[in-house]
């Protein structure tokens, strides 16, 4: 049997890194095995899904690199789900229900105040019928709940082993709403069935629905998938991370931080197992280095500033070949591979490498701390042209005529050539920067 996996974002919003590692967890297992990695647009919900965060989820999972193989939304499956809504009505399993959410809530509340776990009371299952035709009447339009029996239900969850529930202990759960459009468990149980997903890798905020769920595919004859729940991330102090999506959303990691997906890759297909995060310089890597039975059930800490690591460690490693085709984007095309190589170890994010760049072209303020050592300095420069040993020689017959050394003769000519305190290699930048500009930067002049 083939596996198949989907991640089903709702376009209610961006995609936020706890999106974003269910995703590459679903497209990792689904690659690691040869499978198949499905999209599915959950947008049932018409108030609050949009066109602009369906599209949004299509770029940031592009960005990622995490390819669909297969897509689907639920919009387009409306009648898959009334079909099945039907079945279960035949079978006796949907009834209406005509309580409105304040009833529910006070009926909740009720429960709650007498150490009652808060179940739904099964009150309209003792409607009679003319109670039944009496609020419909009075304009009560009913909402349909699946009723579940009480037996206890099993799976061996991928991440949470053998996990097991009574269905006397949960509310038959609603699955259609008052204007007749599906609710989450069953639309994406019928997609589930029909689109033939083998495995469910979810967030555990789902992990109490599963044994509902359980019983709803046996009802609706179809074979149960496997199930995997992943603990939820929270920030590094264990805190809940949904109060910063905005910030951690996918767009925010990307236009705003430069974090580059394989930062992003190589720290989410890591978090929540015992095993060191590795900066990977290729998705294959880290689908290579993908295990999820590594994955446990402690919560899983997301730290920004392990990210930013992560991030210059990836840049630090990577290859000519891989940045030389977005240097075009940055207007940075004359980059070449020394360049290249002398400045990624200063990078922390990409897009600096234009203000390396624009050190070596300028114009930049120079800083001059001793006139007569700039002085000096711009005396000894050789002709052009300049190589990479121009700068050894410079800094050579500069320590012979100045009795200068270490930091003391290095410290000011960086000052003066680049305008900072650190930076790339100067016998890299320096024949890049040329006599004639660093001649009038020894003498204070921006160039
Ligand atoms: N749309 C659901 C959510 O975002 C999907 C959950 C699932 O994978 O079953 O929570």
């Amino acid at each position: 049997m083939s596996v198949k996996v989907r991640f089903a974002p709702s376009p209610t919003g961006r995609l936020h890194v706890g999106n974003a590692r269910l995703a590459l967890v679903n497209f990792l297992f689904a690659r690691k095995q040869n499978g198949i990695f499905q999209l599915r647009l959950d947008d049932t919900d018409i108030e609050r899904s949009t066109e602009d965060n369906a599209r949004a989820i299509e770029r940031d999972l592009a960005w990622f690199g995490l390819r669909h193989d297969e897509f689907a939304r639920q919009s387009d499956r409306l009648d898959r789900y009334e079909l099945a809504a039907e079945r279960l009505r035949a079978s006796g399993r949907l009834y209406p229900a005509y309580e409105s959410a304040e009833e529910l809530s006070l009926k909740r509340k009720a429960q709650l105040a007498g150490g009652k776990p808060p179940r739904y009371d099964r009150a309209a299952l003792r409607l009679t019928d003319a109670e039944r035709a009496q609020l419909e009447a009075s304009g009560r339009k009913p909402h349909w709940r699946f009723r579940l029996d009480d037996a206890p239900r099993e799976w061996d969850d991928l991440v949470h082993g053998p996990t097991r529930v009574a269905g006397s202990d949960l509310s038959d759960p609603v699955l259609l709403r008052e204007d007749g459009r599906p609710l989450y468990t069953l639309s994406s149980l019928v997609d589930v069935l029909e689109l033939g997903i083998t495995h469910v890798i979810r967030g555990e905020d789902h992990l109490t629905n599963t044994a509902a769920q359980v019983q709803l595919f046996e009802a609706l004859g179809g074979p149960v998938p496997v199930f995997a729940h992943l603990s939820l991330l929270t920030d590094a102090s264990g805190g809940k991370l949904s109060k910063r999506a905005g910030a951690l959303s996918l767009e925010a990691l990307r236009d705003e931080q430069g974090i580059e997906p394989l930062a992003l890759a190589s720290l989410l297909a890591r978090l929540g197992t015992a095993d060191p995060i590795e900066p990977r310089t290729s998705l294959e890597a880290v689908i290579e280095g993908f295990d999820l039975s590594r994955f446990g059930r402690a919560a899983a800490r997301f730290d920004d500033e392990d990210l930013v690591r992560i991030n210059a460690r990836i840049l630090h490693a990577l290859p000519y070949e891989a940045i030389a085709p977005r240097l075009g984007a940055l207007g940075l095309s004359a980059v070449d591979r020394d360049f290249w190589n002398a400045v990624k170890p200063n990078l922390t994010r990409f897009d600096e490498l234009a203000t390396w760049w624009s050190v070596a072209q300028g114009p930049i303020a120079p800083v001059i701390e001793e006139a007569g050592f700039a002085v000096e300095a711009a005396t000894a420069l050789a002709d052009e042209p300049f190589d990479a040993d121009t700068w050894s020689r410079w800094t050579a017959s500069l320590k012979s005529r100045t009795g200068r050394s270490g930091k003391a003769l290095f410290r000011p000519l960086r000052l003066a050539l680049t305008g900072r305190e650190h930076g790339p290699e100067l016998k890299v930048l320096l024949p890049l920067i040329g006599r004639d500009r660093a001649l009038a930067r020894l003498r204070g002049e921006t160039a």
